[in-house]
Order: C-alpha cells, then sequence, then structure tokens
C-alpha cells in the first residue's frame, strides 16, 4: 500500500498561518482527517483543523502540548468519526524528515491515537517555505506501531500543488525527447508535472486525444478507466484507433497505443476495464492526484463529482453541444465548454453538467430504452447531437489548457468555466466559480470513506461488455487451436 495526503487550500493556509511563525520557533496543533481508501494508495484527507485554545500548548525551544487539548482533539475525533492528524512546523525549507523528539512524541501518541479512533494517527510537518512531509503510524503486530511515509501531499483549490517524498517518487530525468515541452515551463515546473497520476475516465474522443497528449506532456502514470469495447461506429472518433481494435476493450487499446511508442522508459499504464461507479473503477480513480472525466452520461459524472470534493482530487470535465439544420442542409450551432470541479470550485451540478434527476433515469436503465428515451422532451441531453472527432479536439484542448492552468499558475491567475461557441468564435467566460448556496455537492468536501461506498454499485452493462471482449478473446485462441 501507498500513502498520501489531501487538503484544500483553504485548510492548508488556515494550517500554514498558525504552525509558520515570523519568530522562526516551532509550533504545533492537531487536525481531523478521514480516510480515502483507492486500490494501492491509502489517503488522509484533512477535514478540519482544530487550533489549539490559550494555554492548550506552550511554544518554548521545543513546543509542547498540554492533556486538555488532546483530550478536546480525542471528543472531537470520536464525535465526527474522524482521524486524528498531528502537525508541527520546522525552522527550515523543503521536505522535511523527523528528528528524534519528533519520532518519541509520535510514538507515544500512535497508540493512544488508534485505540480512540480505530484509526492510524497521521504525522504531518511543514517548513518554512510551506512544503509538507507526513506519514502514517500503523500498527503491525499487538504491540508495534510503523511509520509509513506518505509519498505526496496534495493541496487542491484554485490551482493543484504536490509535495513528493523523492525517496518514493523520484523526480524523473528529463530527457530529450521533452526538451521543447520544457523549454515553455522550465525543469522545476516539469519534474512536478512528470510526477502526477492522472487518471481519465471515458476513452472515447475526448478521452482518446486527451491519453495521447498527457503522455506528450510528459505525464508518466495514467490511469485509464472505461468497460466498454470498440466498435466499428467509433472509428471515426477515437485517436490512432483502426478496425483491427473492434471488439476489443478500449483501455487496452489506448494502454498498448501508448507504451509502443516507447517515449521514456518509465511510462505505467494501468488499464481499469470498468465503470467509474463500479468498486474496481472508483478504487483506481481515487489513487489519482488528478482526474479527467471524459464519460458524457449524469450517473458517471455525479459520481466523479462527489468523488472530486469528498477525496479533493480536481476533476477536469468539458462537453460539447452540437445541432443541425431541420432540413440537414448544414449544422446549426455547436458549443464545447471545459471546467474544473472539486474543493473551492464549481461542482459540475452546479454549473448544469448534468440534471439530478437524469442520473435516476440512468440508475434504473431508462436512458437505454428506446421507447422511454422518444417520450422524453426534445430539449432532453439525449436528444442532442453527437460531437464528432473535429470539435472533441477543440475540448480536448481546453480541458488541457485547465489542467496546465491547474498546475502552472502562471502569474498567479486561475479561471473557471469556459465556453466555446463555434459558430462566433467568441469564448464566454461568465460563469460560477464557485458552488451555489447549499450545494449537496459541496457538503461532501473530505468526507473520504465516510460517503464513497454509497457511490459504488454495480453496472450490469458494463459486466456485459467485458463478458464479450472477454468472449472474444477466447474465439481468438481457439482459432489459433483450431488452425
Ligand atoms: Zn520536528
Ligand atoms: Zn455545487
Amino acid at each position: 500500500m501507498h500513502y498520501s495526503i489531501a487538503l484544500s487550500e483553504r485548510q492548508h493556509k488556515i494550517l500554514c498561518r498558525h504552525l509558520i511563525r515570523t519568530d522562526g520557533q516551532e509550533d504545533l496543533c492537531f487536525a481531523l482527517y478521514r480516510p480515502s481508501v483507492g486500490k494501492s494508495r491509502y489517503s488522509g484527507i484533512i477535514k478540519e483543523v482544530i487550533l489549539p485554545l490559550p494555554g492548550e500548548r506552550q511554544v518554548h525551544r521545543n513546543v509542547s502540548f498540554n492533556s486538555e487539548y488532546i483530550d478536546r482533539v480525542m471528543d472531537l475525533a470520536l464525535e465526527k468519526e474522524c482521524g486524528i492528524c498531528f502537525l508541527h512546523s520546522h525552522p527550515t525549507n523543503g521536505w522535511q524528515h523527523m528528528s528524534t523528539d519528533d519520532v518519541i512524541a509520535e510514538t507515544e501518541l500512535a497508540p493512544r491515537v488508534k485505540s480512540f479512533t480505530k484509526l492510524p494517527l497521521l504525522g504531518m510537518t511543514v517548513a518554512q517555505d510551506e512544503v509538507w512531509s507526513g506519514r502514517f503510524w500503523i500498527k503491525t503486530s499487538p504491540s508495534k506501531y510503523e511509520r509509513f511515509w506518505c509519498e505526496s501531499t496534495r493541496i487542491t483549490g484554485k490551482g493543484i500543488t504536490i509535495h513528493y517524498d523523492d525517496r518514493q517518487i523520484m523526480p524523473p530525468v528529463l530527457q530529450e525527447q521533452f526538451t521543447r515541452t520544457i523549454s515553455a515551463w522550465g525543469p522545476v515546473k516539469q519534474q512536478s508535472i512528470a510526477r502526477m497520476h492522472i487518471g481519465i475516465v471515458g476513452l472515447g474522443s475526448v478521452g482518446s486525444v486527451l491519453a495521447e497528449a498527457l503522455l506528450k506532456t510528459g505525464i508518466q502514470k495514467i490511469t485509464l478507466i472505461d468497460f466498454d469495447t470498440v466498435e466499428l461506429k467509433n472509428l471515426d472518433r477515437l485517436q490512432g484507433i483502426g478496425k483491427l481494435s473492434i471488439g476489443r476493450l478500449k483501455v487496452a487499446v489506448v494502454k498498448q497505443r501508448l507504451l509502443t511508442q516507447r517515449l521514456s522508459k518509465n511510462i505505467a499504464i494501468n488499464s481499469v476495464p470498468h465503470s467509474i461507479v463500479e468498486e474496481n473503477g472508483f478504487r483506481a480513480a481515487l489513487d489519482c492526484d488528478l482526474l479527467f472525466s471524459c464519460v458524457d452520461r449524469p450517473w458517471p459524472r455525479f459520481v466523479l463529482d462527489a468523488l472530486s470534493q469528498a477525496n479533493c482530487i480536481p476533476v477536469i470535465d468539458g462537453g460539447i453541444e452540437t445541432s443541425i439544420k431541420p432540413n440537414q442542409s448544414n449544422i446549426d450551432q455547436a458549443r464545447w465548454k471545459a471546467h474544473t470541479c472539486g474543493p473551492e470550485r464549481a461542482c459540475m451540478c452546479c454549473i448544469g453538467q448534468y440534471e439530478v434527476a437524469d442520473v435516476s433515469l440512468e440508475q434504473m436503465g431508462l436512458l437505454e430504452d428506446p421507447t422511454y428515451i422518444a417520450n422524453l422532451p426534445k430539449d432532453h441531453f439525449i436528444h442532442r447531437g453527437e460531437n464528432v472527432f473535429a470539435f472533441s479536439v477543440g475540448v480536448a484542448g481546453m480541458e488541457l489548457q485547465q489542467f496546465l492552468s491547474l498546475v502552472l499558475k502562471p502569474r498567479r491567475q486561475f479561471y473557471g468555466p469556459k465556453e466555446f461557441d463555434f459558430n462566433s468564435g467568441m469564448i464566454d467566460d461568465n460563469f460560477e466559480f464557485t458552488c451555489k448556496e447549499g450545494c449537496d455537492i459541496e457538503a461532501m468536501l473530505a468526507e473520504g470513506e465516510k460517503i464513497n461506498h454509497a457511490f459504488i454499485t454495480q453496472h450490469p452493462i458494463a459486466e456485459q461488455r467485458r463478458r464479450a471482449a472477454i468472449g472474444l478473446v477466447w474465439a481468438f485462441f481457439k482459432n489459433l487451436v483450431n488452425f
């Protein structure tokens, strides 16, 4: 298992304001966290900072806290069903190791916290330059607690910043094939971008273009999530995929295409032939630092919306709307858009990317029922024109801009949703940056496992597609044997 930490920019600011002191002294505080359990990564999502009240901690040469403080934190953790995080600062810069005193303090705290909360103690250290390091104290035998360093700490909001433990996720060697990419934003940013684990949910026209673009941007770890297989009718929409791939799983075909380019020997592509609403798809997404939502249905969008808030994983989503003239003489109009969801950004529901009522229709299978669809109003999303490859490249481009803006934060500028009008060539950006008052999705911020299970279920169509793809592989081998 790998370990990681995530927190919103708001929590990061509160913590830094308290912990990083102008007098150069170290300071401490506690926070509550919720676990988030991915396929291969266990993360602590910082839920709430609990600052000390006057007299609850002493700032002298070695900062310490008294029993009133830890008792108050324990009570709050029990009441809110959270884990406990113990944080302190160091007066130096960069990723921080632990002093002997730090190890003693956290080793003493670990059994108390575990017996109270049933969750491991999370220790975190912040440096003067706001770089985080962290570790979980896991009970590995009846009286033994071992320290497991977190490979990364992710801060998400208007931008995304990730601090890595270089021993676990090493800075990549900047190879010649990326010279031109590096020349755009420099080696430091490239080392940060290249180490991100990025997931693409949905490998249709937008997803297949994004997979290619992320590889060329130097991303080394990509997870592809899609249960669907390649069909003849998809061939005018899938980047680099032809007739030979018909019947195969899209994730397998795209993975093969990315790997055969041999762009770098450190590239790891994880292909997951499941829906995001299935256990395997959802858990694989929780291993990622950022997700691209390339699905066009309300149910997976709703799940990704919730997942991004609950687990502090930014989700970049896009969409295309086209319509043809009634007499089919020309395109009538087309618009496409891209936006980033997650902590401190508007969710997909608030900006109208899906209707909650449609999520239920899809869950009941009614959006696959031709009779039911025929009776839906003319302006229902199901009747909208199909996206075409030429427009999908435009959407993928806008989504990549959202991604690069998030990670590069050029001149500290940020932007929210953007929509391109094909007919006029104008880009609109007068959309809300944050959620509407009382939004249910926003209320899921940092809830992690408390709510994750509620979004995981079975998906009969996904099961059927996987069976068909496996059947095709069997038929292929049977033919070989008979031959
Ligand atoms: Zn220390
Ligand atoms: Zn919202």
